[in-house]
């Protein structure tokens, strides 16, 4: 394969020609859009990523739940290469072409439940959640959307809507799409009553009904598992319980599982956890191996209420895309990256664990599959710590190791390793943020 097989640091990170890239950027490239760590990146393999200085990175972000499959998966570049050789566009509401029907397939196959369904495709996730919005509203003829507290749902201005957190998200972007409602999480961690699942659903549902009225929402959205809001479980009983409400008030239930479906927690798509089957699913991420590809999957009788040029784009479900696409999914069922998945989980969970009960800086670890994070916090009050989350992430990139913060106060460490790194890759990354947190102590 390649004669780099480990993490190799080579100069200081970022290493001189980025900082190079770095000034040049900065007269180029408009400063909103910033970067957790400027590494300016040549190449990637399967959990490494080489930078323009000759080092190699370990990364545990996988570019926020994207290459699951690797960056650099040869399956994937021969499929987009073919494909981009073939055509690289028609616009699929100009003149069709099977890749997109094909991905439809898989997607109608893959979610939850074995009902009759539809998909379209997009570019984004934030696309993704838009469309679900959409075809909610139209099937119910009502206007309210429901989303809780921590969620992320994307950039664009029913995305931001949305979104619970200001800060970098919302900050004077307004004003926002009207009718979305925001209800409780159940985020067992800080859970101000300590609520079991059902209950958490029953404080939720009690005040969509006292604030909103069920018969006035289109739609409740969550992610199974929240991503950007700090990789939060929500207490087993919690999705079940808001799905059998929704399903009896006519409420259609939006997964948005842009960053934990696609084998991400060990299941193709974190409601199978809890046997949950939403109305309708949001993806992007893991879908594609990083090119651009989004989708809706839903009833087939939601989908097909459209009318026909209601739903669509220039580039949604563009042919390179899903090439690539078919060829990411096509991996994940043969190499069983649901199962990689688990054993990411096996492998690291029980060394978070054990560092938690050596750093009381750690008030939480929690995750599924290998989407896994710590929450940081004073050991005296609970009170989340965001400077040591942000230093120790800091001294994981100076050693060479990717890593990604998250959550609302800014103080959840979360790890997001490609599903096919080599354990030896894993372990020297989690030796790298073991030393990093106990350095910190
Ligand atoms: C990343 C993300 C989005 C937005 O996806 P984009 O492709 O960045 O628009 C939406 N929902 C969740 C849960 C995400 O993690």
């Amino acid at each position: 394969m390649s004669e780099n097989i480990g993490r190799r640091l080579v100069t200081d990170i970022p290493g001189p020609r980025s900082l190079e890239w770095q000034r040049r950027r900065a007269s180029a490239v408009a400063s909103g859009v910033s970067s957790v760590l400027p590494v300016y990146v040549e190449r990637a393999e399967d959990g490494l990523l080489h930078d323009v200085d000759g080092n190699a990175l370990i990364d545990l972000g996988a570019g926020i739940a994207v290459t699951s499959v690797g960056a650099a998966a040869p399956q994937v570049a021969d499929a987009v290469a073919a494909q981009a050789a073939r055509f690289t566009h028609t616009c699929f509401m100009v003149n069709p072409y099977e890749g997109y029907v094909r991905v439809c397939e898989e997607l109608n196959a893959l979610t939850p439940g074995d009902h009759e369904k539809r998909s379209m495709l997009v570019n984004s996730g934030a696309e993704a959640v838009e469309n679900a919005v959409k075809i909610a509203r139209h099937v119910t003829g009502r206007a309210a959307v429901v989303a809780f507290d921590h969620a992320y749902h994307g950039r664009t201005n029913l995305a931001m809507a949305l979104t619970a957190k200001n800060m970098p998200y919302k900050h004077r972007f307004g004003p926002f799409a009207g009718e979305v409602y925001r209800a409780p999480m159940s985020y067992p961690f800080r859970d101000p009553a300590g609520l079991t699942g059902e209950a958490a659903a029953r404080r939720a549902i009690d005040h969509i009904q006292s604030q909103v009225g069920a018969d006035q929402t289109a739609a409740v959205l969550i992610e199974p598992i929240q991503g950007e809001g700090g990789f939060v479980v929500p207490a087993e009983g919690f999705l079940p319980t808001l799905a059998a409400w929704c399903a009896d008030r006519g409420v259609l239930l939006i997964a948005d599982e842009v960053q934990t479906g696609f084998c991400r927690t060990g299941a193709w798509f974190a409601s199978e956890h809890e046997g949950v089957v939403p109305d309708l699913v949001a993806t992007a991420k893991g879908i594609a191996a990083g090119l651009p590809l989004g989708g809706v999957t839903g009833r087939a009788e939601l989908l097909d209420a459209i009318h026909p040029g209601g739903l669509g784009g220039t580039y949604g479900g563009n042919p390179v895309a899903c090439a690539a696409a078919l060829a990411a999914i096509a991996l994940m069922r043969d190499r069983d990256l649901a199962g990689a998945a688990r054993r990411i989980e096996q492998r690291v969970l029980p060394r978070l664990t054990a560092l938690a009960r050596r750093h009381p800086e750690i008030g939480d670890v929690r995750g599924r599959g290998a989407m896994l994070a710590v929450e940081l916090v004073s050991p005296d009050t609970g009170a989340p710590d965001a400077a040591r989350t942000a230093r120790i992430a800091k001294a994981c990139h100076a050693e060479g190791v990717i890593v990604l913060t998250a959550g609302t106060y800014g103080n959840v460490l979360r790890f997001l390793p490609p599903l096919v790194i080599p354990d030896a890759l894993l372990d020297e990354g989690f030796d790298v943020v073991e030393r990093a947190i106990a350095a910190e102590h």
